[in-house]
C-alpha cells in the first residue's frame, strides 16, 4: 500500500496544472480510502466576500468535470457555513452533508500567510477515522509545497499577480471555453454565444515622472497598492496579470459590453481618487477589447493596446474599447492577408 501511494503522489505532482492537479488528487484519495466523492475548491477573497471559484468533483467510476459556476456571480463561501469555519480557523471541520451524509472539509493552505486559499471536502459514508484524515492531511501538505513551487514560476514576485509568461496558457483555456460555447450554439453568430469575456490592458499614467520624482521605491509601492486596487475592483473569475513594467492584463470573465466599461471605469475612477503615500494622486489608461474565439493572445493584446495608445493619446487617464473606436471611425481596422492591423 505505501509503494503504491508513494507511486501515485509521484503521478500526482507531475501536474503543472491546476485544475488537473485538482482533479489528480481527488482520484489518488479515491484511491486509496472508501468514499463517497471529493471536491476540491478555490477560494478568491473579494475584500468583502469570499467566492467559490470553481471546484473539481470526482467520484468513484466517474471522471469529474470541473465545475465553474453557470453564472458571472460565483456563490459566497458565507453559503456554507462549515465550508466558511474551515476556511477562516484554516481546522479540519466534521460536519453532514445536505443529505445527512458525513463531510469533511479540509483546509488547502496557500504559499502566502492568511486565511486558506482552497478547500477539499471529503463525503463518506461514516466520518473518517484518525488514521484516514492523518493521510489526507499528509497529501495535503504535498499538495501545498507543490502548489508554493507552481506560485514561485507563475507570480510575479511584487504585486502576486499572474506573470506575463501565463498569460496565453490561460488566455487560450478562455478562448477554448469560448469556442466550444460557440460551437454549442452555431445559430447565435460568430461570438454571440454566452455572456462575451473581455481583455484590458491598464498602463499607470507618466510612470516615469513617479519613479524619477520619489525614486524606485515609492514606484514599487504604487505598483503594489494599484495591484492590490486591482484585486478588490474585479471578481475572483477574472484574471489579473502584471504584463511589464507598469502595465496590467485583465481578462474579464462573462461580462456585458456595458458591464465591462463599468467596471473598468471604476477602476480608473478608484485608483484616480485613492491617496497614495508621498506621491498623491496616481492615474491609469485602459483599453480593451473583446475576445473572440478565433483569437490567440497577441492579437487580442494588439487591439487592447490600440485602444490604450488612443486613450494615451486623448489625455491619459480614461478607458476605451477598440469596437467602439473602430465603430466610430476614430481608429481603423485594416485586413492584410487575415491580419488586422490597427490605426
Ligand atoms: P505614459 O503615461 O505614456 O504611460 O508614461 P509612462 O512614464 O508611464 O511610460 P513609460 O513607458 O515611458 O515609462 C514606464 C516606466 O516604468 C519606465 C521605468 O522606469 C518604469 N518601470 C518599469 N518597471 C518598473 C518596476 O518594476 N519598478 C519601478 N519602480 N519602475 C518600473
Ligand atoms: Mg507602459
Ligand atoms: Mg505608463
Amino acid at each position: 500500500m505505501s509503494h503504491e501511494l508513494l507511486n501515485s503522489v509521484a503521478a500526482t505532482t507531475i501536474h503543472r496544472d491546476r485544475d488537473e492537479l485538482d482533479r489528480a488528487v481527488g482520484r489518488l484519495l479515491l484511491q486509496f480510502l472508501e468514499l463517497h466523492s471529493v471536491t476540491v475548491l478555490r477560494l478568491s477573497d473579494e475584500g468583502e466576500i469570499i467566492r467559490i471559484v470553481h471546484c473539481a468533483r470526482e467520484q468513484p467510476g466517474e471522471v469529474g468535470p470541473v465545475c465553474t459556476a453557470a453564472t458571472s456571480t460565483l456563490p459566497a463561501l458565507a453559503d456554507f457555513p462549515a465550508w466558511r469555519e474551515c476556511a477562516l480557523r484554516n481546522e479540519v471541520v466534521q460536519c453532514n452533508g445536505a443529505d445527512g451524509r458525513p463531510m469533511t472539509v479540509f483546509p488547502i493552505h496557500g504559499a502566502r500567510e492568511g486565511a486558506s486559499h482552497g478547500l477539499l471536502v471529503i463525503e463518506a459514508a461514516s466520518p473518517l477515522a484518525p488514521r484516514e484524515t492523518d493521510l489526507v492531511q499528509g497529501i495535503l501538505g504535498i499538495l501545498r509545497n507543490h502548489l508554493a513551487l507552481l506560485d514561485y514560476g507563475e507570480l510575479d514576485s511584487l504585486t502576486g499577480l499572474l506573470n506575463r509568461k501565463t498569460l496565453e496558457s490561460h488566455f487560450d483555456k478562455l478562448r477554448q471555453r469560448i469556442e466550444s460555447l460557440q460551437r454549442s450554439h452555431p445559430d447565435r453568430g460568430a461570438s454571440t454565444a454566452g455572456e462575451p469575456s473581455w481583455l484590458a490592458l491598464i498602463d499607470i499614467d507618466r510612470f516615469k515622472s513617479i519613479n524619477d520624482g520619489y525614486g524606485h521605491l515609492f514606484g514599487d509601492e504604487v505598483l503594489l497598492l494599484v495591484s492590490q486596487l486591482m484585486k478588490r475592483s474585479f471578481r475572483g473569475a477574472d484574471q489579473l496579470f502584471r504584463f511589464g513594467g507598469e502595465e496590467f492584463v485583465v481578462l474579464l470573465d462573462r461580462a456585458s459590453e456595458p458591464g465591462a466599461q463599468i467596471v473598468l471605469e471604476r477602476l480608473r475612477a478608484t485608483i484616480g481618487e485613492y491617496a497614495f503615500p508621498q506621491v498623491g494622486q496616481v492615474t491609469i489608461s485602459v483599453g480593451y477589447t473583446r475576445v473572440d474565439w478565433r483569437d490567440v493572445s497577441t492579437t487580442c493584446v494588439e487591439r487592447a493596446d490600440a485602444a490604450l495608445y488612443y486613450a494615451k493619446s486623448h489625455g491619459r487617464n480614461n478607458v476605451q474599447n477598440c469596437e467602439a473606436l473602430i465603430a466610430a471611425g476614430a481608429i481603423t481596422a485594416k485586413c492584410n492577408d487575415g491580419d488586422v492591423e490597427l490605426f
